[in-house]
């Protein structure tokens, strides 16, 4: 069974505080829910069904630490638009359902990080999208028509001005647009675990590596040391689900990476020139992601990898070669700073569909899932683990209905080796598509 095994190498999750003992489950629990995974999703989700349920015993369950999945180790953007490819759908009505979902998920956020004091450097910053070179110009021009189709506010940022944010006049234009927030998502996550209601129970560094149905209609969770009956079991296990039998081939595993750089100097910050608090996605998907953190450290994140052996983190040569990939990425942008090192490179794992569909509902009696965000799932995962706790306990509003409407089942994937190869060849021909983008 693959079981998550993140690197120890994140730099998000290296700034925090240490923290105290793991409680981890133990002998035999029986528990009125359980959630399996304690990132985004199965978080919103625990939090979600102890307000609905303020009596029941609800168990929230990781294999790991709170924040050393992938909800504590992506870049942080927690992005209202609907995703690139959702962009592309030909109906507003879908569109407007992504946005009013994405929307909920920020202002629910906004209001934990508010109301437990979460310090996760949260910022309603916005975000730039960057295009370098030709290729990424007539992506921009293409977002451009997109976002006035959908009636979302925008501007466009060249030249000059655009230096003068970024500190680099690598990019030729952006688009801004004002709905993103920023965060420290490590921070986050481990602040919305430590602000959990009182009937959620968190075990961490506790594995399940196997559900069983019981006989009388209920499940049994076994991890190393203890068991849990349930009847009610949710999954906010990501590319894992499928390692308990759902989804199991129609989810693609797909890691990328990420490195940056110690919190800039006085001295480097005036040699950096551009502003604080920033982020930029590509305008070519495949392009290179960059932050300027509001403790100034500058990020780098691209490369994307199929690991059909999710269980596990790359190997030290791996992430050798893709920090110098970054580095390359890094010094186009800001030769000034050649002397700035990169502190840490790490990676994360997260699931894809071929048809860019995001899996919402109920898996059997009693199982449910929010699974397959398509890489973007802080804003997603919240919300998708929120409402997946309302349709477990029958509860009915209109962003259930908009999530039903915008959700289904990812599409099936070919047999081995087909899949391999074709994943692999479709992410080296993006890659040098978008070279001059990286
Ligand atoms: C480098 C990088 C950059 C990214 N940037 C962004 C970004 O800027 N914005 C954005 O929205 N998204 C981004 N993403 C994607 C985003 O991180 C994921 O989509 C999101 O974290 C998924 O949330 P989740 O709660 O569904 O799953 P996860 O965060 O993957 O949580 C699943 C949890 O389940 C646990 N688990 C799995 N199996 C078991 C088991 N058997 N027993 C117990 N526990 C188990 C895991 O340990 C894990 O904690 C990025 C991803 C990476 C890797």
């Amino acid at each position: 069974m693959n079981l998550p095994h993140d690197d120890n190498t994140c730099g998000w999750y290296a700034a925090l505080p240490p923290q105290g003992p793991a409680r981890r489950l133990t002998g035999r629990q029986i528990a009125d829910y359980a959630v399996i995974g304690a990132g985004f999703a199965g978080l919103a989700a625990a939090r979600r069904l102890a307000a609905h349920e303020p009596h029941a015993r609800i168990l929230l369950i990781d294999a790991q630490r709170v924040a050393e999945g992938a909800s504590g180790r992506n870049s942080g953007f927690v992005i209202d638009l609907p995703h690139k490819f959702a962009l592309e759908n030909p109906d507003p009505a879908f569109k407007q359902r992504l946005l009013r979902l994405n929307r909920a998920a920020i202002d629910q956020l906004q209001s934990l990080v508010e109301a437990h004091g979460i310090a996760c450097q949260w910022s309603h910053a916005g975000k730039y999208q960057g295009a370098v070179g030709e290729r990424g110009l007539a992506y921009l021009a293409h977002f451009e028509k997109l976002m006035a189709a959908l009636g979302e506010p925008y501007r466009a940022v060249d030249g000059p001005d655009l230096a003068r944010v970024l500190g680099t006049s690598c990019y030729s234009r952006a688009i801004y647009t004002p709905g993103s927030y920023l965060v420290q998502p490590a921070a986050l996550v481990r602040g919305l675990a430590a602000s959990l209601p009182e009937n959620v129970e968190l075990l961490e560094n506790s594995p399940i590596t196997r559900v069983e149905r019981d006989g009388t209609g209920g499940y049994v969770l076994y991890g190393k040391d203890g068991e849990v009956r349930t009847r009610n079991l949710l999954l906010g296990t990501s590319i894992f689900t499928r390692e308990f039998g759902y989804l199991e081939n129609r989810l693609l595993p797909v890691m990328t990476f990420a490195s940056w750089t110690a919190p800039l100097t006085e001295e480097q910050s005036k040699r950096y020139g551009g502003t604080f608090d920033w982020g930029l996605t590509p305008a070519d998907h495949a392009g290179t992601t960059v932050r300027m953190t509001q403790d100034r450290r500058l990020i780098i994140r691209n490369t994307y990898k199929h690991v059909p052996k999710y269980g596990r983190s790359v190997g030290n040569a791996t992430r050798d070669s893709i920090r110098v990939e970054h580095r390359k990425a890094f010094l186009s942008r800001f030769p000034a700073l050649a002397d700035v090192p990169f502190t840490h490179t790490w990676g994360g794992v997260y699931a894809i569909s071929r048809n860019f569909t995001n899996f919402f509902g109920q898996l059997e009696d009693g199982v449910f899932a929010a699974a397959c965000d398509n890489g973007v799932g802080a804003a997603w995962g919240t919300i998708s683990g929120t409402l997946l706790a309302d349709y477990a306990v029958g509860a009915q509003s209109s962003l259930l209905d908009d999530i039903h409407a915008v959700t289904g089942m990812p599409s099936l994937n070919p047999p081995e080796p087909f899949l391999g190869l074709g994943v692999r060849t479709r992410i080296r021909l993006a890659a040098w598509q978008s070279r001059a983008e990286l």
